[in-house]
């Protein structure tokens, strides 16, 4: 298996995990831009959102519970947070398993960061 996110979810590659359920597991990232920044991933492989079948779409309600979990225990759901996931070439994404970014903990750059 050659999936780092595949493996960091099977436990073969060491992470500090925030939350684990059977179907999703949230670590932190290993190059913070934020105070708070945790991944959330599925343990089942998808390259990216437009790879998530339709009748498998459950697993992203199921992400944004967690995500209000993971906000609520740690306490920025009051101050707030961004999420993101990124998807194919354009978007940067480096790790091809599908994987929502949770940023939290300071005031975020506004859109008008990024250029057009
Ligand atoms: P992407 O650009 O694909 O949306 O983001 C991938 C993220 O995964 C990056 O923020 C990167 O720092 C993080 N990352 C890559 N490899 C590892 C790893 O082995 N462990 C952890 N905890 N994070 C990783
Ligand atoms: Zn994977």
């Amino acid at each position: 298996m050659s999936c780092i996110f595949c493996m960091i979810a099977g436990g073969q590659i060491e992470s500090k995990k925030v939350y684990e359920d059977e179907k999703v597991v949230a670590f932190n990232d290993l190059n913070p831009v934020a105070p708070y920044h945790i991944l959330v991933v599925p343990k089942k492989h998808y390259e990216s959102v437009i790879d998530i079948p339709e009748n498998e779409m459950e697993i992203v309600a199921h992400i944004h519970n967690v995500i209000k979990k993971i906000s609520k225990d740690l306490g920025f759901d009051k101050t707030g947070f961004r999420v993101i996931t990124n998807c194919g070439e354009d978007s940067g994404q480096e790790v091809k398993h599908l994987h929502y970014h949770v940023l939290a903990g300071k005031k975020l750059p506004n859109y008008e960061a990024l250029d057009k």
